[in-house]
Parts: structure tokens; C-alpha cells; sequence
């Protein structure tokens, strides 16, 4: 009897997973049980800010799933996993056997405790239905007024989404600082400046205590400083939780998510997890961390699914990194950013909106934070350089020194310790990877590459 792989979710562990099992065996028998039909989570910016259709965010349909002899259960939900019986009880009530299991169920938005949550207006902008919703609810008005609770990473990301359609916005951030968990305060106080000239109402160190609605439908947003706020949507981007009723009380080891080894298996060998959901190994540190990130979540796909396939494949561990455009300043930070043990080399010019910090420890590059302009190419670059040293854990020796008195110059450090070879022979499963051959039913982008892109990727510019 052939094997029988099934997989939950459908999104990008779910998908390089089921193409990671079919690149080592046709033979075998595969289920896709999803609730919400495949698609990836990054692209729904570029249809909020009108950058593509609803369609570009689709990343398999019926002929996919033919191609690569996939049982998809699109709309269907898993109730309950029981990993002894090797059963899942299904919301249409029927229930499901499988030899090999992989969980890939993501996370899911906190919802806001406070009175007026719950209100028509007040939602979260995590999934296909809610950027519709948005998109709807927006439709006609020229610039409406959108507050959102919340200044991290994810809701920046749709912030940045609105702002390109001219939208007026306020962000509301209990904690000190814009991005709390992505920038220390001094890089986060250039966002916020920055934020302010681009006509983005900020208030942070004040916490959502209601939302009412006034008699012509705004809402109104009153902060504990005693701030009213008025707004014709509120997006609330508080956090995010991992998806695990499923598993709950089925024997799975849980920490914060499903705790996994380096191939991506649960305490059942033949149970995996990966992605936003799993709690796994993670570069610099010895401690198990949820990164709900897409890079983490492909390389969990791929590794669960080629060990899923018997092909034995190791992961060395996930770079922790976000990278964010906030209204045309570009963010990234990687690594243990905040390592209070860590030397640092930092670079400030708040003027100019640049803003540089290296952590070491020893002579590694154990974390780094970067701002700068998008038209920065050397900085757009630095970044990428320094995200190959850390993801090739690369020592740095004397070049520390160096690197310390001329942050500016990565580039002679990288290529005298030899990272770009390093990087050209690190494969996940040690061969490279297929490309995907979906196509998104032969649409076409809308978005324009910008000149400065243009040019740095050798991308034609249009009109
Ligand atoms: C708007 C937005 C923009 C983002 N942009 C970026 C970015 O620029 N860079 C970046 O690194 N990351 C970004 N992310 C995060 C990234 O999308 C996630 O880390 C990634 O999608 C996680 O992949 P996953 O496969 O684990 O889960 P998901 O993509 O969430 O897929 C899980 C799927 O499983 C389904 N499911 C859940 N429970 C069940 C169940 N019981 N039964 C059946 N189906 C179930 C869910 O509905 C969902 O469709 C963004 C996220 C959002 C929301």
C-alpha cells in the first residue's frame, strides 16, 4: 500500500511540503486539508494597495493539485488530531487515516478585549476574507480614515499597503516605541519622524480602552491618556497566536507552539509541524522560538516534507529577521537585535534617516538592525550581505575590527571571509531547489518596478 501523507493548512509550509514530498516520490498518496483555499499571506498587501488582483495571492488551484496528484479538501476543517489512532475527525464529520502527518495550521490574530471590539467596522487584516472585507467596506471613499491598534511587524506591513492608496492613518502602540519587538527605541523614534512627515498620526505609550460608534458611523477610539480618536475603520494588529485546538490534549509536546526536532517531527516521529504553528530551532540561541516568518515557514515546509518522503534531512535553524518598508523607509533587523550581552557597533544620523547596528558576540554578527531610504541601494545591499554572514554563521576575525571603524564597508569583510562561496554551496536538501509551477491563471502584475529597483535588478522599467 502506497503511503499516505496528509497535510493541514495551505499555506506555504503546506505547499513546499507537498512539492518537497513530490520532488522524491510519485508514488505515494497525499491529502491537503485546508479551511481557506491556498494562498500566501505576504502577497495580500499588494492587493490591498491595488498592486494585483485578489488572484496573485493564490498559490495552487484544482490543476496544481491535479499536476502533482493531490487530494485537496478545500473548506473542510480538522477537529482533532489523535497521533496514537493516526485519525482525524473532520467538520464535515467524517474522519481521516493517514501514515504520516504534517500540522501546518499557522496562527491567528489576538482578539482585543475591550468594549466596542466587536462593532461592524472593527476588524483584524490577517486573511483573504478580512483584506476583502477592508477593501469593501473602503470601496468609494476617496480617503477614509483607518486607525489601527497595534505597531508591529505584520500590521506595519498592511499600513504600508494603505498609505500607497493615500489613506489617513493613525496607529495606536501601548508600548514605548513603534515595533517593539523589531527596533530598539532610538531606531524606531527615525520611523516615527519619519512616520509624521508622511502624515501618519502616531501614538504610542497609550493603550485602546473602547471603541464607540458616533451617530454618522465613525468609531471612536478613546486611549487610557484620555485621547479621542475618530476613524471610519479600526484594524486591530495586537499579536498573533499559533493554531493548536486541534492538538490540544492529544498527547503532542506543546510549549508556546508544537515543539519540533531538527526534521521537523513532534514527539511522534511520524507527526511533523512547521511554520508559524511549531516552536523550533533557531539560529543564536538555545532556546526553541516560534518565528512566524515566510522564510522559516518554506525551509520547515521543505525540510518536513523531504523527511515526510524518507529522504533524511537535517534543519541547522531559522534566522530570526524582518524585513519592512514603512512608507518608503526601509526597516530590517536580525538576529538577537537586543542581546543586552551583545558589544555593539552602532552608526546614528536621525537627518539623514540612517541608523546602523551591529552585535557581537565574540568576533560573530550575532544580531543587526539597519534603517535607510529606499533609494539606499548600498544600505539595501549591506543588508543583504549581513543577513548571509549571520546565515552562514561566518567568524569575522581581525575584519571585526575593521568592520567596527567602517560599518559602511560590509562588503570587503564578506568577501574576504569567503561568504558568498559559503552561501553558493548551502542548499536545505542539499540539491537545489525546483522552481514552482504554478501560475497564477495568467494575470498579469499592475505594480510598476520603480527606477531605483529597475535599475538594481537589471528589471526593464515600465511606463
Ligand atoms: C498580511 C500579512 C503579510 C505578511 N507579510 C510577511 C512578509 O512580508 N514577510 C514575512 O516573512 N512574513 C509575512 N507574513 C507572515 C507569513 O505570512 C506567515 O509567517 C506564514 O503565512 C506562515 O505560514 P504557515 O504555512 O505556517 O501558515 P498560514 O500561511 O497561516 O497557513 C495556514 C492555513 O491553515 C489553515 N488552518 C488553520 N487551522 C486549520 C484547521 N484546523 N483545519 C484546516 N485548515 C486550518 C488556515 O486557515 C490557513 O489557511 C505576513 C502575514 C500576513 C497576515
Amino acid at each position: 500500500m502506497a503511503t499516505h501523507h496528509v497535510i493541514i493548512g495551505g499555506g506555504p509550509v503546506a505547499t513546499n511540503a507537498l512539492e518537497t514530498i513530490r520532488e522524491f516520490d510519485d508514488a505515494s498518496q497525499i491529502t491537503l486539508i485546508c479551511d481557506e483555499p491556498p494562498h500566501s499571506r505576504m502577497v495580500l498587501p499588494y492587493w490591498l494597495c491595488g498592486g494585483g488582483p485578489r488572484e496573485h495571492a493564490h498559490t495552487s488551484d484544482d490543476a496544481d493539485f491535479q499536476r502533482l496528484n493531490v487530494n485537496a479538501r478545500i473548506g473542510v476543517r480538522v477537529n482533532r488530531v489523535d497521533p496514537t489512532a493516526n485519525s482525524l475527525e473532520l467538520s464535515d464529520g467524517s474522519s481521516l487515516e493517514f501514515d504520516n502527518l504534517l500540522i501546518a495550521t499557522g496562527s491567528s490574530p489576538l482578539k482585543l478585549p475591550i468594549p466596542g471590539a466587536d462593532l461592524p467596522g472593527v476588524q483584524t487584516l490577517w486573511t483573504l476574507a478580512d483584506t476583502e472585507n477592508l477593501l469593501k467596506a473602503t470601496d468609494g471613499s476617496d480617503q477614509p480614515r483607518v486607525l489601527m491598534i497595534g505597531a508591529g511587524f505584520i500590521g506595519f506591513i498592511m499600513l504600508n499597503a494603505m498609505h500607497k492608496r493615500g489613506w489617513q492613518l493613525a496607529v495606536v502602540e501601548r508600548e514605548s516605541h513603534v515595533l517593539p519587538r523589531m527596533l530598539d527605541a532610538d531606531a524606531a523614534s527615525l520611523v516615527e519622524r519619519w512616520l509624521g512627515l508622511k502624515g501618519v498620526d502616531v501614538h504610542c505609550n497609550t493603550a485602546v480602552q473602547s471603541i464607540t460608534q458616533a451617530g454618522d458611523g465613525a468609531k471612536v477610539v478613546e486611549l487610557s491618556d484620555g485621547t479621542k480618536l475618530q476613524a471610519d475603520m479600526v484594524i486591530v494588529a495586537t499579536g498573533i497566536q499559533p493554531n493548536l485546538d486541534l492538538v490540544q490534549g492529544s498527547g503532542i509536546d506543546m510549549d508556546e507552539g508544537i515543539l519540533v526536532n531538527d526534521r521537523m517531527q513532534t514527539n511522534f516521529g511520524h507527526v511533523y509541524a512547521g511554520g508559524d504553528v511549531a516552536q523550533g530551532s533557531v539560529l543564536f540561541s538555545d532556546r526553541p522560538a516560534i518565528q512566524a516568518i515566510q522564510p522559516t515557514a518554506v525551509d520547515h515546509g521543505r525540510v518536513a516534507g523531504a523527511n515526510m518522503a524518507g529522504h533524511e534531512t537535517h534543519y541547522p535553524g531559522s534566522l530570526s529577521m524582518n524585513i519592512l518598508d514603512v512608507c518608503g523607509l526601509q526597516n530590517a533587523s536580525f538576529g538577537n537585535w537586543s542581546d543586552p550581552n551583545a558589544k555593539t557597533t552602532t552608526i546614528s544620523n536621525a537627518a539623514g534617516n540612517v541608523y546602523r547596528k551591529l552585535l557581537w558576540t565574540g568576533d560573530e554578527i550575532t544580531g543587526a538592525l539597519f534603517i535607510g531610504e529606499a533609494n539606499d541601494l548600498g544600505m539595501l545591499t549591506d543588508v543583504g550581505m549581513v543577513k548571509g554572514i549571520m546565515q552562514t554563521r561566518t567568524p569575522l576575525g581581525s575584519w571585526k575590527g575593521y568592520l567596527t571603524e567602517n560599518p559602511f564597508d560590509i562588503r570587503r569583510p564578506y568577501i574576504a571571509s569567503k561568504v558568498p562561496q559559503k552561501l553558493v554551496k548551502t542548499t536545505l536538501l542539499g540539491r537545489p531547489a525546483k522552481m514552482r509551477q504554478f501560475q497564477f491563471g495568467g494575470t498579469q502584475p499592475t505594480a510598476h518596478v520603480s527606477a531605483a529597483h529597475g535599475v538594481y535588478v537589471g528589471t526593464k522599467v515600465q511606463g
